[in-house]
């Protein structure tokens, strides 16, 4: 088995969920008394918040760069970053590692390329929704139709993952208020939705939504289990 290397605490409700899928995934192949082998590096995501929100894109490459080489150093075989918004980063985490990572978009457009879908809509932080990073792989590098929220439904959603879902509070009434919002994107022509938060699927699940919901805390965290027993 490889050792997956994943940078967390961003935030570390979701990370949590990525240690309990990558531990049963493995378990659920190998059997027995089977864990996964692996390291995580989790940040204080009260210092990220804030350089995200402050546009210090520089810094927080540092910080990404930083984590990964301890992964490195440490003996991971490949990066897993746990979080997509950070996936901003993505290029300057990989030039500072020998080692590859684990891109949260590819597994994800796989699985609903595979399902026969093409027109998404994409759920995320105002950073996944409004920037090209996410999108523009979804499109560039598989073909993907993405439409996201309009720009009040972007500032609810945004704000219930900054202020709710990072700190593990998932409440009736904003649940509600995605389930409106998916619709909407529905409405809209999205034949599958993304959770393109790896805190969302605390609050969503498939009863939901009208279309199939493509979580990527899951696919990301199964994709991993694939990439560290594959040359097992
Ligand atoms: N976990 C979130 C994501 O998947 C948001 C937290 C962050 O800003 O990294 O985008």
């Amino acid at each position: 088995m490889q050792t997956i290397g994943l940078i967390g605490g961003m935030s570390w409700e979701s990370s949590a969920e990525y240690y309990r899928i990558i531990n049963q995934e493995v378990n659920r192949r190998l059997g027995g008394v089977h864990s996964a082998q692996c390291l995580m590096w989790s940040v204080d995501f009260d210092a990220i918040k804030r350089l995200q929100h402050d546009g210090e894109w520089d810094r927080l490459a540092e910080a990404m760069q930083e984590a990964a080489l301890r992964l490195e150093r440490g003996g991971a075989s490949f990066i897993v970053l746990c979080t997509n918004t950070m996936h901003r980063l993505a290029d300057a985490i990989s030039s500072a590692v020998s080692i590859p990572l684990l891109h949260i978009a590819d597994p994800t457009a796989e699985k609903i390329k595979a399902a026969g879908l093409r027109r998404v809509g994409l759920l995320g932080t105002a950073f996944t929704m409004e920037q090209d990073f996410y999108k523009g792989r979804l499109r560039g590098s598989h073909g993907l139709d993405v439409i996201v929220p309009d720009e009040d439904d972007r500032r609810i959603v945004h704000e219930i993952i900054y202020k709710e879902l990072v700190l593990g509070h998932a409440r009736p009434d904003s649940r509600q208020a995605y389930r409106e919002i998916i619709a909407r994107l529905i409405e809209r022509g999205a034949q599958a939705v993304i959770l393109g938060c790896t805190e969302i699927m605390l609050l969503v699940s498939e009863e939901d939504s009208a279309v199939p919901l493509f979580d990527t805390t899951t696919i990301h965290a199964v994709a991993a289990v694939d990439w560290a027993l594959k040359s097992a």
